[in-house]
């Protein structure tokens, strides 16, 4: 495919859009926050979930992934060698385990997308290595996601990240372009070549998401048909941020 037929998909927001769009992600943040201050050990996913629903309805949202292709909750909890996509049910968190929270809000017809990962109790060393190193390529990526960057370098930026401290990022799942749709164009693969792809334009707004795995990045889908797990069942993490490309540099939108 050209350079062009790659950026026909992507939808550049209008600065009144992307402030439709600051509204939704702050939403998201905030939502991620009380979901994260209610993980300890003997709580369960679906109670998580729960605390999910009550918020973004106290905040006048809807949960973006309600619904969405069939998912059955509001937010992805995705425990250790879970990846993403994790359905909140009966299980109970324990001291030691690391969880995502995947959770996304649609307000005024804009979508805001963002993941964290955090641990339960205290955890391994090994763990909160992963966990910071994840943090990390999510903050290169969008360090490197610039008017007049190339979407490989944005990618390479993760990539180079998360390897550089000794992980893998998953391959088959990746970023998203972002707004009235949850998943726009372009696809934001957290591997890849610097000076290629997509030109990034001011206006875009993207969700970057790395995925890091301990082991080796090939991954499997649970009997549940949506659950990721790493092919070892190594530890992986995870975290995402809506961001909005601007003249002056990346704009995090998921943020209070
Ligand atoms: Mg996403």
């Amino acid at each position: 495919m050209s350079p062009v037929m790659q950026e026909m998909g992507i939808i550049v927001k209008s600065q009144q859009e992307i402030a439709q769009m600051r509204e939704a992600g702050r939403i998201v943040a905030a939502v991620l926050e009380v979901v994260v201050e209610q993980v300890r050990p003997g709580i369960t996913t679906a109670e998580l979930d729960e605390v999910a629903v009550s918020e973004v309805g106290r905040l006048g949202a809807v949960a973006s992934f309600k619904g969405y292709r069939g998912f059955p909750a509001s937010i992805c909890t995705s425990i250790n060698e879970e990846v993403v996509h994790g359905i909140p049910g009966s299980r109970v968190l324990k001291e030691g385990d690391i969880i995502s929270l995947d959770f996304g809000a649609l307000l005024n017809g804009f979508h805001g997308d963002a993941a964290v990962t955090v641990g339960v109790g205290r955890i391994s060393a090994e763990a909160q290595n992963i966990i910071d190193a994840a943090e990390d390529a999510l903050e290169a990526g969008i360090h490197a996601a610039r008017v007049n960057a190339r979407l490989g370098d944005v990618s390479a930026a993760i990539q180079n990240c998360a390897e550089s401290r000794g992980f893998s990022v998953v391959r088959e799942y990746v970023g998203h372009g972002i707004g009235r749709q949850l998943h726009e164009e372009p696809q934001v693969p957290n591997f890849g070549i610097a000076g290629e792809g997509p030109l990034l334009r001011k206006g875009m707004t993207i969700a970057l998401e790395p995925m890091l795995n301990a082991g080796i990045w090939r991954t499997m889908v649970a009997e549940d048909k949506w659950t990721v797990i790493t092919a070892d069942r190594k530890l992986s993490a995870h975290f995402e941020h809506t961001i909005a490309i601007g003249e002056n540099g990346p704009e995090i939108l998921t943020v209070l």
